[in-house]
């Protein structure tokens, strides 16, 4: 399975519903975390539907690696000199609960580890 039904970030990329864009290119779009979990939080998703991480295929190599460039672009835009944290969450045990690939972007606090 690489390619999703349909999610709530499909409809986010089709402007069905609103969201709070802060990046946008042929292949990734960037918006503010609905709810977020730092003073930052922002997702980066790819518009193609790549379910998670585990779903990424060889093929995707290049959109994966302009996915990680674009979150550090995003980051720096929202000026998070000091640091953040990049987050996949992957599947069940990940804490996954939207079925489209996304990076989360958490900044503006001090990070914990271990995260829960
Ligand atoms: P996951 O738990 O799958 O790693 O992360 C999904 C994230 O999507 C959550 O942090 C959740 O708050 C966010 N989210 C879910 N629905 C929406 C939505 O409709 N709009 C926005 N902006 N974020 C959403």
């Amino acid at each position: 399975m690489s390619e999703t039904t349909e999610t709530i970030f499909s409809k986010i990329i089709r402007r069905e519903i609103p969201a709070d864009i802060v990046y946008e290119d042929d292949l990734a779009l960037a918006f503010k975390d609905i709810q977020p979990q730092a003073p930052v939080h922002i997702l980066v998703i790819p518009k193609k539907p790549i379910v998670n991480l585990a779903n990424a295929e060889s093929q995707d190599s290049n959109l994966m690696g302009h996915l990680l460039l674009t979150a550090k672009r995003v980051a720096e835009q929202a000026g998070l000199t000091n640091g953040y944290r990049v987050v996949i969450n992957n599947g069940a045990d990940g804490g996954q609960t939207v079925y489209h690939l996304h990076i989360h972007i958490l900044g503006g606090r001090q990070m914990k580890w271990p995260p829960g």
